[in-house]
């Protein structure tokens, strides 16, 4: 149900090429003359993927945290209010950093498992004036999609800056940077994109400047999994990312589970949170399909003990691997139900 308006902005013709990695003379005390093209073509690919003009758009070193952690640092002046709206445990990890900056932090607790409403979004931030404010829109944590439709307009007319945490959703939920008037966006490189985590991606609609020495072989990862996000076409990669969580929706179903988060709509499609049925020791099956060479989890932060967690990320929003994950899944239950018999 993505209509045409989740993707407008086309990809670059360069991020749709292959690589060329060129043979480089490295002679300086190093790292020295990369070939700016394919820092250019990673920026492309970063501004197809969060559909966005910003010419400061890049990837810093380190993980999805780094992202949260220099979004904040450079959005943040020591004494502003931070508005959090607090969804699970990324709300969380966000209001901690804000505490030791020196911001001050104002929460918008929000139910585990729901989503915020934009009437109260605009509530909070009428009622509590932010210079920042911060919203998760794939909370991993709880598996709830962040509907984020106007929570721009009220961040500009209330004179606050919007930071998305798209970690978890970039490329499996419609984000459009500039048409949400969103004024950063961190993600990270190794949930849809499937490329080695090391970099977090991240763009700023305002001037800053960084000077950092870049892990060259994570941004070759990276402008490669640019590229074949810009060849499937944004748009594609969401719905086969939709289609996916629907799948699996409907095979967990057939094995009596259900999902976690109750209103369809604000479901994760790359991340699955399912009730756990009862008497069923989580943590036992969870090791059955590990010794099976499957990974799923168990709950994090509000979910801890409630919800075992499917990830469908980038390859792996495949019916096959679905198909084989549900099967293991299956199987594990019966054979604990029958010892219990
Ligand atoms: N935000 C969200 C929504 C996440 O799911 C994660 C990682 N699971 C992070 C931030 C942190 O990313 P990283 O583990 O790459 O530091």
């Amino acid at each position: 149900s993505f209509n045409h308006s989740s993707a407008t902005m086309p990809p670059a013709t360069r991020i749709l090429q292959p690589l060329k990695v060129p043979s480089k003379l490295l002679m300086g005390p190093g790292p020295s003359n990369m070939r700016e093209s394919i820092m250019d073509d990673v920026k492309a690919g970063l501004q197809y993927l969060f559909q966005t003009n910003n010419e400061l758009t890049f990837a810093v070193s380190g993980s999805g945290h780094a992202g949260m952690e220099c979004a904040v640092m450079n959005l943040l002046e020591p004494g502003e209010t931070v508005l959090v709206v607090q969804t699970g445990i990324w709300g969380q990890r966000v209001a901690d950093l804000v505490d030791r900056l020196g911001g001050r932090v104002q929460t918008l607790n929000v139910e585990a498992g729901k989503a915020a409403t934009l009437e109260m979004f605009s509530k909070a931030v009428e009622d509590c004036k932010p210079a920042l404010v911060f919203v998760c829109q794939g909370e991993s944590s709880t598996g709830v999609a962040q509907p984020l439709e106007g929570f721009g307009d009220v961040c500009q007319k209330n004179g606050a800056l919007l930071l998305v945490d798209a970690v978890a959703s970039i490329g499996c939920v419609p984000l459009q940077m500039d048409a949400l008037n969103i004024d950063c966006v961190y993600a990270a490189t190794q949930k849809v994109l499937g490329a080695p985590p090391g970099l977090a991606m991240i763009s700023f609609s305002e001037r800053a400047v960084y000077h950092h020495t870049a892990p060259i072989s994570l941004v070759y990862a990276l402008r490669e999994a640019l590229s074949e996000i810009a060849n499937e076409g944004l748009e594609q990669c969401l719905l086969r990312h939709r289609q996916c969580a629907d799948f699996l929706y409907s095979k967990l179903e057939k094995i009596g589970l259900k999902p976690y988060v109750q209103e369809k709509s604000i479901r994760l499609p790359g991340l699955t949170t399912i009730e756990l049925p009862p008497n069923v020791e989580f943590k036992l099956i969870i090791d059955k399909l590990m010794s099976q060479g499957i990974e799923i989890s168990g709950g994090l932060g509000p979910t801890v003990g409630k919800v075992w967690r499917i990830g469908t990320f980038g390859v792996n929003a495949d019916k096959e691997k679905i198909l084989k994950t549900v099967h293991a899944l299956d199987e594990a239950l019966k054979t604990v139900h029958n010892k219990d018999v």
